[in-house]
């Protein structure tokens, strides 16, 4: 991949721990440290204090949770951090203001997003995985909230991640974009979809262009630009560009309202806000990323 400056979500000062996790007694004496903090979440998203995750003391934020089990996302600079998840009818009166996660994500600075999509994503997990898809007991937490475990049948739970291709296709000096009904008005970005099983990501990448848009594209051409953790709630966004082999389009009227190709030169007005009649995602967006490292080529 090229050596590009890191989107959001993606870099984390954290030191995630794996050692310390399977020693309860070092677990435990974690928790005792006075520099043991915590950021806190409300249905998902995170409480901020001047564009920062709000961080209070452990002990504080956990007699705040009354029965969420903290989650340990790591240390830094040898300092214990955990995500607090409050009730969903926690009393908002003395709690800080929550904000939503795609806000806070591009309002925090890089190393801090990193933090919230781990944090955001863990607790997403945790909410809708408190019982075992074997046995159907409830599991308890293990590891400060690295996996959960059935008491009954033993089977270990991890955090899924979903793959997903999202990829720019072009051809020569063209490339396809696409909208979907739901979108604001001008808006256009990059086909996406999640992976499937017995997938390679070319593989994948290929079979959702002739889906959503009726062409051919060579999967031997698949170019990783980037990748990005999308914690809505556990995505992993794999950015490439790939090149058509064929260019009339069928739009698969579920997937999409329309597509269209674009030149390089539109792109570029886009990039800079200057097109006339169409839009692209925020900066926030691997979608984008993409779109500037192929307008930067000639
Ligand atoms: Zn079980």
């Amino acid at each position: 991949m090229n050596h590009l400056p890191p989107l959001a979500f993606c870099l984390s000062p954290l030191d995630r721990a794996e050692v310390v996790r399977r020693d309860a007694a070092a677990l435990k004496a974690l928790e005792k440290q006075t520099d043991a903090q915590a950021v806190l979440f409300l249905r998902g998203d995170p409480a901020l204090a001047d564009n920062t995750l709000l961080r209070w003391p452990f002990s504080k934020a956990v007699r705040m949770s009354q029965v969420a089990e903290p989650i340990l996302l790591g240390l830094q600079d040898g300092a214990p951090l955990y995500a607090v998840d409050l009730l969903p009818d926690a009393e908002t009166p003395g709690l800080p203001e929550f904000t939503d996660t795609r806000t806070a994500g591009m309002r925090v600075s890089i190393e801090e997003s990193g933090i919230l999509a781990q944090a955001r994503s863990l607790i997403e997990w945790r909410r809708k995985h408190r019982f075992c898809s074997n046995c159907g007991a409830e599991t308890h937490q293990a590891e400060a909230g690295r996996k959960r475990i059935c008491p009954d049948c033993g089977t270990e739970h991890f955090p899924r991640i979903d793959p997903v291709a999202i990829m720019l296709v072009v051809k020569d000096d063209w490339c396809l974009l696409g909208r979907q009904e739901s979108w604001p008005e001008r808006m256009w970005s990059a086909l996406a979809g999640f992976m499937e099983p017995g997938e390679t990501i070319a593989d994948a990448t290929a079979r959702e262009i002739w889906e959503e848009a009726g062409i051919q594209c060579d999967p031997s051409t698949a170019e990783i630009v980037d990748n990005q953790p999308w914690p809505f709630p556990s995505s992993l966004m794999i950015g490439l560009i790939i090149e058509a082999v064929t260019v009339g389009i069928t739009v698969d009227a579920h997937e999409l309202e329309d597509a269209r190709w674009f030149s390089r030169d539109e792109i570029r007005a886009m990039l800079s806000g200057a097109h006339p009649e169409a839009d692209i995602p925020p900066k926030i967006a691997i979608a984008r990323r993409l779109l500037e490292v192929w307008a930067s080529r000639s």
